[in-house]
């Protein structure tokens, strides 16, 4: 078997692997041009991605590589972090025997050699290198040249790709660079079968004591529950699978939707009689046959039979038949795959509509995981039932960490190169936002350990309630005023728990964000004037909508290449006078008889757009005196987070009451890191020494005007920027209520 595995090899494509290995193994490098060869590094990646488990994307990857470069020998060497070996994981051309047995130390061999320099090794004569080790049992004696590559994801050795020649000679360049990019590309695939794999093992299993995923801690704390995928049937990859037990329900309810799609498709073909010419509209009964094709209905029935829910059988066949056609080299044929995509789709989102389907009821301890997740669908779950969230994408500054932060609830994000995050779903999880980890099927003393983590952290909350009714005071009687920041009404009342002297920045923007229109004035006007009363006795400073960025609106869609610096807040704002207008309206409506509002402009970059925002709120506001309500100029401040704001900050604060210094926006823009992408995270510093000369400066520039600067970003929340502010003389901070207790306790510790 394993002979006539290599007789195949040497010249034919593998029948079983129906990707387009005729046009990789025809290719040769050398004569390639630049997009066969990305083809096949597409090709590759892709499939590697799509394989339902770790062996089979390695023995893909080396069957292809060796395919592709035309040599005569590839190997995968894994890295095994417990036991500090490189072990062979798949090889086309060395014993297939040796496979998962030849283990090298880290620092043994040529491999060995390539993991530590993280660079290629490109030898001629392997075995005269003094690095060389001689392995019996793996019948390399044959092979003299060597060019292994590291598989590196974010840093992290994964591994080394490895192929081998014959004949001694040195790998050319082109064929180093082509395995260096390979390699680059499979990494992430690599760690995502990977993590695949063992799901799919701690799934039989039931339990594992230590294994977790690591990302990005979101919002602090530990939950425990039970994971539930929020997916769109139109982004086909977001379906999870799902266990079912009514199979013949499941089968019943694919086929009459397919029926259904079917119908509609040929009805489209007879509604086009007369508009269309015959053979265009012969395309629709071309796609109705499609849809009804054994290769789609059969595949996936076979897949529900095995346990699949229908919308989790139908993704696996259509990405299985989608990828068949992208791997053909013939553009018209590849193209077919999109058809099958479109026609996928369609049925999927029929059945999605179906009373089966309806699984909104999120059960007790829902851990909402989604591949990026949005703001909006948070606030979909019932918040009793919510304990965490999980988002493929995103950082601690994303607005979804920020969102479950003021909901007191864990989240864990960015974690999209360790794992498909829609294999969660079903599994018992813990979620570790302190350090970012989220554990699967753990067992029984993990739990029990998470468990007494959670009484502890609790024990500490009500210790720190105790100060709640404590002034705010270091050591040496400075006394700071601690604001909240909030976007929820549940929000008001948390602030209210922890003793919060007023809103410091009420973001505005989730009314916005959850209607299918903009909310009209007087819808506004109610939500604003609750948060007013709730807080009647302190100041409320509503911002304007910060619209833009990773806050889009769904029925205002506006696509950009870089949103962030794009068409945000303000410059939205005032490109459309009648949706501003509109909401200072309702913010002045709704203080009447109140005098504790304030108003914030976002986003703001200069002198001109403050006085265009300025000049509106004078308007609105003598528009509404002129109309004799009862109603008082509020307060107007403006968010410093554009580092142009720094420079201007005397300037602008000559026209307002107050500053409230951003650090989540200004933090991202001073060093040029993206708020919401994991893989920037770390240097997204708040103890970086231009923010923290940015802060001081602003500060300075307040005490030479005596008016105030609050700090409203995340940073404020952090106890170690905090000690640095009161340093810097800082009087306000606002902070999410989940972080007060802590921020009052540093502030009373420190002089
Ligand atoms: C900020 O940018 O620091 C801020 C508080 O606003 P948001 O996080 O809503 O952008
Ligand atoms: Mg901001």
């Amino acid at each position: 078997m394993k002979k006539k595995r290599h007789r195949k090899r040497r010249g034919k494509p593998n029948k079983r692997s129906r990707l387009s290995v005729n046009s990789l193994t025809t290719t040769n490098l050398r004569t390639a041009n630049v997009s066969t060869t990305l083809t096949s590094l597409q090709q590759i990646a892709q499939a590697v991605a799509a394989a339902s488990d770790l062996p089979k994307a390695l023995e893909f990857i080396v069957e292809q590589v060796r395919s592709v470069l035309s040599v005569d020998v590839c190997s995968v060497y894994l890295s095994d972090e417990k036991t500090s070996m490189h072990v062979l994981m798949a090889t086309d051309g060395l014993k297939p025997e040796a496979v998962e047995r030849v283990k090298l130390q880290y620092h043994e061999g040529l491999v060995g050699l390539v993991a530590e320099r993280s660079e290629p090794v490109n030898v001629k004569n392997a075995s005269q290198h003094a690095r060389y080790k001689f392995i019996p049992e793996i019948g390399e004696e044959p092979f003299q040249s060597f060019l292994g590559v590291p598989l590196t994801q974010q840093g992290e050795i994964l591994g080394v790709l490895v192929v081998q020649q014959v004949a001694a000679r040195r790998f050319k360049e082109p064929d180093v660079a082509f395995l260096v990019t390979l390699a680059a590309q499979l990494a992430g695939a690599i760690a995502l079968a990977r993590a695949k794999g063992t799901l799919i093992g701690l799934s039989h299993k039931k339990s594992s004591d230590k294994q977790f995923f690591e990302g990005v801690a979101g919002a602090s704390g530990i939950a425990q529950g039970y994971g539930v995928v929020n997916y769109a049937p139109i982004d086909l990859e977001s379906v999870p699978d799902r266990s079912v037990s009514d199979i013949k329900a499941q089968e019943s309810l694919f086929l009459s939707t397919v029926s259904r799609v079917s119908d509609e498709l040929r009805k489209l073909n007879r509604n086009f009689i007369g508009i269309l010419s015959d053979e265009d509209r012969a395309l629709f009964d071309a796609y109705a046959l499609i849809a009804e094709s054994d290769s789609i209905v059969e595949t996936t029935l076979e897949r529900i039979r095995a346990g699949n829910w229908a919308l989790g059988a139908l993704r696996q066949t259509i990405l299985e038949r989608v990828q068949e056609f992208e791997a053909i080299n013939d553009p018209y044929l590849r193209e077919r795959g999109n058809d099958i995509l479109d026609i996928g789709r369609r049925i999927m989102h029929r059945l999605s509509q179906r009373e089966l389907f309806r699984s909104e009821d999120y059960p007790q301890n829902t851990i909402l995981i989604g591949e990026d997740l949005s703001p909006i669908e948070l606030a979909k779950v019932p918040p009793e039932r919510l304990v965490a969230v999980v988002s493929g994408r995103g950082s601690r500054y994303s607005h979804l960490s920020i969102l479950a932060h003021a909901l007191g609830i864990p989240a864990v994000v960015g974690i999209a190169d360790k794992l498909a995050v829609n294999l969660l779903d079903g599994h018992r999880l813990i979620v570790d936002g302190y350090r970012g980890r989220v554990y699967v099927e753990p067992n029984k003393s993990v739990r029990k350990e998470f468990s007494r983590l959670v009484r502890e952290e609790r024990e500490l909350t009500k210790g720190l309630q105790k100060l709640r009714k404590e002034p705010a005071v270091s050591l040496d009687s400075i006394r700071i005023t601690l604001h909240t920041n909030a976007g929820l009404l549940a929000d008001l009342t948390n602030s209210l728990q922890v003793g919060a002297e007023g809103i410091g920045l009420y973001r505005t923007e989730l009314p916005f964000m959850v209607r299918d229109r903009f909310p009209s004035e007087d819808e506004q006007r109610k939500i604003y004037r609750q948060v007013l009363k709730a807080f009647v006795t302190f100041p409320v400073t509503l911002r304007t909508l910060d619209a833009g960025g990773d806050k889009a609106l769904p029925y205002f869609p506006n696509i950009e290449s870089n949103p962030f610096l794009g068409w945000r807040g303000i410059r939205m704002a005032l490109d459309h006078p009648e949706i501003l207008i509109t909401q200072l309206r309702a913010m002045i409506r709704a203080s009447e008889g109140l005098d504790n509002l304030n108003v914030l402009f976002p986003m703001i970059s200069g002198v001109e757009e403050l006085e265009a925002a300025i000049e509106l709120l004078q308007r609105v506001y003598e528009g509404m005196k002129a109309e004799r309500r009862p109603v008082r100029m509020p307060k107007c401040g403006i968010m410093i987070e554009v580092p142009a704001a720094i420079y201007q900050a005397d300037a602008l604060l000559r026209r307002v009451d107050f500053l409230s210094i951003g650090t989540n926006d200004l933090t991202q823009y001073l060093l040029a890191v993206d708020r919401n992408n994991e893989k920037v995270v770390r240097l997204f510093d708040s103890l970086h020494p231009a923010l923290l000369r940015a802060l001081a400066d602003v500060m300075e520039i307040g005490r030479k005007h005596g008016k105030p600067i609050s700090v409203c970003g995340e940073a404020a929340g952090d106890p170690a920027v905090c000690i640095l502010l009161l340093g810097m003389g800082t009087q306000i901070l606002s902070v999410s209520a989940s972080d007060l207790p802590r921020i009052k306790w540093v502030i009373r510790s420190f002089s």
